[in-house]
This record gives C-alpha cells, sequence and structure tokens, in this order.
C-alpha cells in the first residue's frame, strides 16, 4: 500500500529572469509503514521534494499524494509531521511544553503520559522542565523529534533533523531513532547527506541524482536492509 507518491513531479522557482529547475519529472513512492532515506549532493531537490510532501509547496506539475490525498489533507487532521534541521523550539518554554506544542496547535486536550513517553523514548525525563538554551544540541534535535511524534503522526517526514550535529553524537542518536521506530511504525522520509546514517535507519535507499538546474530522477540503489 501507497503512502506518499511523488509522480511526474516538476518543480520550478522562477527567479527575476532565471527559473530553477528543482525537480524534472520525479518518481518516488514510499509504501505505508516503510522508511525510506532520500540522499543526494547538496541542491538536488530533497528539501523541495519534502516540502512538497508537507503541503508547503504546490508542484509546477505532475501529482503529489499523501494516501491517495493532497498533503494538505492530512496536515489539516494532524496525521503528517515534519522535523527539519531547524528544530525551533520555543526558547522560553520547557522541553515538556514544547512537546506538547502539537496538542495545543490542534486544540485537544494535552495527553500528559504521552508527554512522558515520549521524554522517556528520546532520553529527556529529567529535562522536562528545562529550557532549550540549557541543552546540548543533539538534546535539542530530539526534542524535535520527539515533538514531531507527538500527536502519534501516520506519516513523518525528516529533513537532516542531525544536521548540525559532530558524527559520533549523530550515530549515537541514529541508534536511538532506529529503536523507536522498531516500537512504532511510522512512513518516514528522512533527507540526509549522510550515508551511513541513510542505511542505518531506512528499508529502503533512495538517491536523487542529476546536475543542478537540470533532470532528476530518483535511483533505487541496493542498500536496503533486512528488518525484522
Ligand atoms: P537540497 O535539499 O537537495 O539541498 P533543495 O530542494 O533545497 O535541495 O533545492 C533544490 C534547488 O532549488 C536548488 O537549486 C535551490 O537553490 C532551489 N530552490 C529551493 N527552494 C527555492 C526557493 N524557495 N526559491 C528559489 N529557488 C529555490
Ligand atoms: P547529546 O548526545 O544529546 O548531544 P551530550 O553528549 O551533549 O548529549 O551530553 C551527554 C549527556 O550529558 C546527556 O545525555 C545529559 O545526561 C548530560 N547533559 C548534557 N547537557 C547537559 C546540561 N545542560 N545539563 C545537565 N546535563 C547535561
Amino acid at each position: 500500500q501507497t503512502a506518499l507518491e511523488l509522480s511526474g513531479v516538476t518543480k520550478h522557482f522562477p527567479l527575476r529572469r532565471r527559473v530553477t529547475v528543482a525537480l524534472d519529472g520525479v518518481d518516488l513512492t514510499v509504501g505505508k509503514g516503510e522508511f525510506v532515506s532520500l540522499l543526494g549532493p547538496s541542491g538536488c531537490g530533497k528539501s523541495t521534494v519534502l516540502r512538497l510532501l508537507a503541503g508547503l509547496e504546490e508542484p509546477t506539475a505532475g501529482q503529489v499524494r499523501v494516501d491517495g490525498r493532497p498533503p494538505a489533507a492530512l496536515v489539516g487532521e494532524h496525521r503528517l509531521s515534519v522535523a527539519f534541521q531547524q528544530h525551533a523550539l520555543l526558547p522560553w518554554a520547557s522541553v515538556a511544553e514544547n512537546i506538547a506544542l502539537p496538542f495545543r496547535v490542534a486544540g485537544r486536550p494535552v495527553d500528559r503520559a504521552r508527554i512522558a513517553e515520549l521524554l522517556r523514548l528520546t532520553g529527556l525525563t529529567d529535562f522536562a522542565e528545562a529550557r532549550p538554551r540549557q541543552l546540548s544540541g543533539g538534546m535539542c534535535q530530539r526534542a524535535a523529534v520527539a515533538r514531531a511524534l507527538a500527536l502519534d503522526p501516520e506519516v513523518l517526514l525528516l529533513d537532516e533533523p542531525f544536521g548540525s550535529l559532530d558524527a559520533v553524537t549523530r550515530r549515537r542518536l541514529n541508534f536511538e531513532l532506529a529503536r523507536i521506530w522498531t516500537e512504532r511504525r511510522i512512513t518516514t522520509l528522512l533527507v540526509t547527506h549522510d550515508v551511513a546514517e541513510a542505511v542505518l535507519l531506512a528499508d529502503r535507499v533512495v538517491v536523487l541524482t542529476g546536475r543542478p538546474g537540470r533532470v532528476r530522477h530518483v535511483e533505487e540503489v541496493g542498500l536496503s536492509r533486512p528488518r525484522s
């Protein structure tokens, strides 16, 4: 069953008299419950793919579907969430309040048990009352992932969620994340330029190829690992 689908997707960004072709006829599908990593050189259109799937951009041509519907539908139902590199935690709110934010945005009562579970999953229980600036970069990024998981989304879009971290911290977070994903199957598309991270976390790795401003297509690479 297909959860995420781009078919023949082209995206142009007009800038004055020039047009940047960010994507040109891209096809990509992600199955329900599948974790796919999207690799590719800088500027090849990875973030654009995520922004299209998050309903933050409209394709110039082609179709973008999530569960067979326009992405905005799932966003409106709080069934799709995103965690980008700029984790944008509220600086004046505690870690627990930051993780609870999606409940407030959705106008739902805050599920304290769920917040406690997410704090535990991401190893932040002892820091529930701390402010983001009191935490390390890795802890902020864990909090951002916890926040993205708050409403138990069916679809998660991750754009370089560990982008600013050193390699060792990053790898440790990868292992922590892999553990969370063995507990719950969420359809996930992870954008990264870190090949090891892509392979470590994903059921399947795809590479967005092509030169900047030129044709792009998605290539399957033989880097899938079996999952128990
Ligand atoms: P990646 O995430 O792989 O680094 P992006 O999706 O961010 O690539 O960008 C793909 C191309 O589209 C790049 O050439 C980038 O400069 C261009 N681009 C992305 N967003 C915009 C925008 N809002 N306006 C103009 N050009 C953009
Ligand atoms: P991360 O891998 O999440 O970036 P660090 O390597 O920075 O974490 O820190 C490792 C551990 O040190 C944390 O899990 C935490 O227990 C502790 N720690 C980090 N920052 C702080 C802080 N500001 N106050 C208290 N303990 C901290």
